[in-house]
Order: structure tokens, then C-alpha cells, then sequence
């Protein structure tokens, strides 16, 4: 049992009775001393790990110098990160905030104030069957979770579903009202389906054809996680709207939307928080970028997806599951006759902490800077629960 009090805690997770007190790296330890290799990371927040000294360094300077001066005025942290990922990204304006699930509310935003400018007022966005863009009332409304249906009604109207990876399913639900379609480019939460790079540039086509925007969510995807900065560096093509979260403060609360001059069209008033481009988080954030934007950074991540994709599939051989999906280092296993949920608590025995987004996936998302032999490490203690 805890020895703290948690029944102050709105009971909003389940979560089981140990309390985190440290972590470093891929490792991450509980009051009672016990350490657990760490294939969560936040849920593929700590790019860098627990604690990387790059992150503390930048936060210690930088709460030393100016934590915030208010999102009314300029700081330097804030122009950095703001100018160095629109230099890697290719997008004109960067608007920073605090989670994704904001950024992805500013994106839905933007493309409505698009559409009121430049379409005639329509404001419908399609979305994906199982996609996942946060916990807001707009973007629970955006994301196809069967789980919500009914939850927090009315729900936010203006958005239509359809499967991911059905060109003419998206070319069907196309209308006058329709403003944009926004998607993942691999659905992280519903189990990491990855969208086809075919159906994606097939997609960037039809967008252009019917004046509508594409938005890309790589709150997940993004970041170095698949191996490029942005997942959408892995096609030929790019969205109108990105928007960035999880890794992008390798732990730290931020995220960004991105987005081309010609649809950027927020006007001072339309858009902004208390808190977004403060001068403390967005030095870590900076830190983050500048060490995972690195050439060999990225080659290292896909090493690691390489060799952690060679032993899940060997793994997966052996015990009769099946097949490895994702990129980079988001990558899930289907767990054939067994409840992933089940792998995963016994996983924790082992001290283990892997995620089961749904009964028949295993998620696995570590650090992007993992090594191999904790790779080694969690494929033995894995198998000891398969
Ligand atoms: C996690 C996630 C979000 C929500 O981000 P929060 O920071 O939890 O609000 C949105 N979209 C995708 C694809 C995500 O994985």
C-alpha cells in the first residue's frame, strides 16, 4: 500500500499503489526503493528519458534568469524554440501552448476562422474512426473512440468520422460544409495503426482539389518519434496545420501548433493562455529540439527501432502472437488469445512498465535514447510474462 494519502486525488486513472519518487534515463523508482524499466516514458513524453541532464541544465539556468513574463511580451527561450522549429518544420507561424490536446484546439480554431474567411463559413472537420486528439470537449468531439460515445453531452458539433486508410470513404464524406480533415499519421492511442503513405499523399491531393486543409496531429508521432523530426517527413508531402506535444518538452508541459503563412490567419485576440511560450518550459523545450534534431540522434532511434522491432518479431514468433505495427519507437505488438491489460500487470511484477492501450496491443514507447541492452532487458522480462 501507498505510504501517502491519495484519497484527495480525483479518482480520474486507475493506477496502482506505488508511489514515483525518481527516474533516470529508462529507469524510474518508487518510494519504497523498487526500480522499473520505464517503455512508457510519460506515455512517449520522456524522449530523452527521465531527468536528462540537458533538460535540468536548461531549467535550472533558465529559472535563474526569467521563468515568465506573461505571453504579453517577447523572451528569448520563446523566439528560439519558436524559430528553430519553424526552421526544421517548414511552417511559417508557431503558436506554443500546454498540452496537445490545446494545440489541437487551436488547430480546430484556425481552420474555422480559414473556413469563415475563405470557405463560406464551414466549419466541419473530418476526423478518423478510433483517432485521438485529447480530453477537451472539442477534441473528445474530434476523436473516434467508441469509449466516449454519450460521455459530456452535448458533444461539440461539426465533425464526421470515417476509417483511417479509406481514400474513398474521406472522398465521399467530403461536402460544401467541409473545412479540413485532420488526422494522426500513425494512430497512437487506438493501438498504433499507421496511416499509409500512399493514402496520405493521396489525401494532401484530394485536400488541395476540394480547398479544405489537411491537419496533421503528431502530438505522438512528432519529436523524433518515428525516427524523422515529423512524421510527415517520412511522405512527400505536407499538411497545412501541425501540431506538436508529448515529447516536445521531453517531460516538461508544452506543446505548439504550426501552420502555414497562407492559412494562419489568428489575429491578436483570437488565440492565447496564461501560461503558453513561458520563458521556463520553452528553454527546456529548445533543449529538446536542438539534441533530438541531430543527425546522429535520429539514426540512433532507428538503430533502436530496428534492433527492438527484430526482437519483438522474433518474441512474437516464439509465443504465437502477431504482428508488429508502428515507426521509429512507437511500436505495438497484437497479442493473439490473451489480454494485453493481463501481460501488462504481470509486466509490472516484473518490473516492467509497458502500456496496454487496447485488449489486444502491447504499446511500446521507451526513451529515444534507450539502449540496447535495456532493450535486451525488457525483451527477457517480457518474455518471463508471455
Ligand atoms: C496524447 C495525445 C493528445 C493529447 O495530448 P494532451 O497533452 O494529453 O492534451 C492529442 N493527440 C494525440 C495524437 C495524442 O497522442
Amino acid at each position: 500500500m501507498p505510504s501517502f494519502d491519495t484519497s484527495h486525488i480525483m479518482p480520474t486513472a486507475v493506477r496502482p499503489p506505488m508511489v514515483m519518487t525518481e527516474g533516470k534515463g529508462s529507469w524510474l523508482k518508487d518510494d519504497s526503493g523498487r526500480v522499473f524499466l520505464d517503455f512508457v516514458q510519460g506515455w512517449a513524453v520522456n524522449c530523452l528519458g527521465h531527468s536528462p541532464e540537458v533538460i535540468t541544465d536548461a531549467l535550472v539556468e533558465q529559472s535563474q534568469k526569467l521563468i515568465n513574463c506573461s505571453p504579453a511580451y517577447y523572451n528569448e527561450p520563446l523566439l528560439d524554440l519558436v524559430n528553430t522549429l519553424s526552421s526544421l518544420s517548414g511552417f511559417d507561424h508557431v503558436f506554443m501552448c500546454n498540452s496537445g490536446a490545446e494545440a489541437n484546439e487551436g488547430a480546430i480554431k484556425l481552420a474555422r476562422k480559414w473556413g469563415s474567411l475563405n470557405r463560406n463559413g464551414a466549419y466541419e472537420i473530418i476526423t478518423t474512426v478510433n483517432g485521438f486528439h485529447g480530453r477537451t470537449l472539442a477534441t473528445m468531439s474530434a476523436s473516434g473512440k467508441s469509449e466516449w460515445d454519450g460521455l459530456f453531452e452535448p458533444r461539440v458539433p461539426g465533425f464526421t468520422k470515417v476509417p483511417l486508410n479509406d481514400i474513398e470513404a474521406m472522398r465521399n464524406a467530403i461536402n460544401d460544409n467541409t473545412v479540413a480533415v485532420m488526422l494522426e499519421p500513425i494512430q497512437g492511442e487506438a493501438g498504433v495503426y499507421p496511416a499509409e503513405i500512399e493514402y496520405l499523399e493521396q489525401l494532401r491531393t484530394l485536400c488541395s482539389k476540394q480547398g479544405i486543409l489537411l491537419i496533421f496531429d503528431e502530438v505522438q508521432t512528432g519529436v523524433g518519434r518515428t525516427g524523422k523530426m515529423f512524421a510527415f517527413q517520412h511522405t512527400s508531402i505536407r499538411p497545412d496545420i501541425m501540431s506538436l506535444g508529448k515529447g516536445l518538452g521531453g517531460g516538461t508541459p508544452v506543446a505548439a501548433l504550426l501552420a502555414s503563412k497562407e492559412v494562419s490567419c489568428f489575429t491578436p485576440g483570437d488565440q492565447g493562455g496564461t501560461f503558453n511560450g513561458n520563458a521556463l518550459i520553452s528553454a527546456a523545450a529548445k533543449a529538446v529540439v536542438d539534441t533530438v534534431s541531430s543527425e546522429e540522434f535520429l539514426a540512433n532511434v532507428n538503430e533502436n527501432s530496428q534492433y527492438l522491432t527484430s526482437k519483438l518479431c522474433e518474441l512474437s514468433e516464439r509465443f504465437g502472437h502477431g504482428e508488429v505495427r508502428g515507426k521509429g519507437l512507437l511500436l505495438g505488438l497484437r497479442v493473439n488469445n490473451a489480454n494485453s491489460k493481463d501481460i501488462a500487470a504481470k509486466a509490472l511484477d516484473q518490473d516492467l512498465l509497458i502500456n496496454a492501450p487496447y485488449p489486444d496491443t502491447l504499446r511500446f514507447m521507451p526513451a529515444l535514447n534507450v539502449t540496447k541492452d535495456e532493450i535486451d532487458q525488457m525483451i527477457e522480462r517480457l518474455t518471463n510474462c508471455l
